[in-house]
């Protein structure tokens, strides 16, 4: 399928029509962006690897019956996709507590949580991404019943199990991770964006060794070997 004109372009991403309204193809960049973009860089290979990590990914969960964007991967960092509307949600899993929930919390960082908590942030970029409650979805009209509500936060628990223990096959801790959801053309509600490296925290399982963002994040290394190592991994 031919990549026609570009539609979109994310931090991560590049979206372009094809000859199918209801097809899109994602491109994946090579850019690197934290902090509400206030850090930025960009890393020769990564913008493949993330494609090919996150094409792994929603075939298993493809294969586990959770419904997806994915059509497959055209080349290294191609993936045909289901044309969506995303829902304007940054839906967070978290296994164990970091990043923003320690500070915001003052939970002891790498404190295992006695079960997965799952969040709402509003994708808002001048907003920086604020946190909201299920009632903030349906007063600002994101989601606007409980039964879709409820419905996401099923999918993305389902999601976090399917994922803990694939990682854990791999010798890799699932920390927390963020996932979107669209609408596709009959108005159901499907998993999109991506999951990769840059939208999870994933630590080696023996070491505690981080192989996401958090490297690029913190400064901590090469953002490249380590989203290699995890592909290498899961492959
Ligand atoms: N995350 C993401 N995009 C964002 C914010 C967070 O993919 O815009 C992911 C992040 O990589 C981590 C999880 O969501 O896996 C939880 O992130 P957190 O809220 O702790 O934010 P951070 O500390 O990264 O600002």
């Amino acid at each position: 399928m031919k990549k026609k004109e570009l539609i979109y372009e994310g931090k991560g991403k590049k979206l372009y029509k094809t000859d199918d309204e209801n097809i899109v193809i994602a491109e994946f960049k090579d850019d690197l962006t934290a902090f509400n973009a206030q850090k930025k860089s960009c890393e020769s290979g990564k913008g493949s690897l993330n494609c090919q990590i996150s094409s792994l990914i929603f075939e298993l969960l493809n294969q586990k019956n959770i419904n997806n964007h994915f059509i497959k991967q055209l080349d290294e960092n191609h993936m045909l996709c289901k044309k969506v509307k995303i829902i304007p949600l940054e839906v967070v899993v978290r296994n164990i507590a970091t990043g923003s929930l320690s500070k915001r919390l003052g939970i002891k960082d790498e404190t295992k949580l006695p079960f997965s908590l799952v969040e709402f942030y509003y994708k808002d970029d001048l907003l920086g991404d604020p946190i909201i409650n299920d009632e903030h979805c349906k007063i600002m009209g994101i989601l606007d019943s409980d039964d879709d509500i409820q419905y996401i936060k099923n999918i993305a628990r389902e999601v976090n199990n399917i994922l803990i223990n694939f990682f854990d096959s791999k010798g890799v801790k699932l920390i927390d991770f963020k996932i979107e959801f669209g609408r596709d053309s009959n108005n159901n509600i499907i998993l999109a964006d991506e999951i990769s490296p840059d939208s999870c925290r994933l630590w080696d399982k023996e070491s505690n060794k981080k192989m996401d963002k958090d490297i690029f994040r913190e400064n901590l290394g090469n953002v490249v070997d380590a989203y290699q190592e995890i592909l290498n991994r899961i492959k």
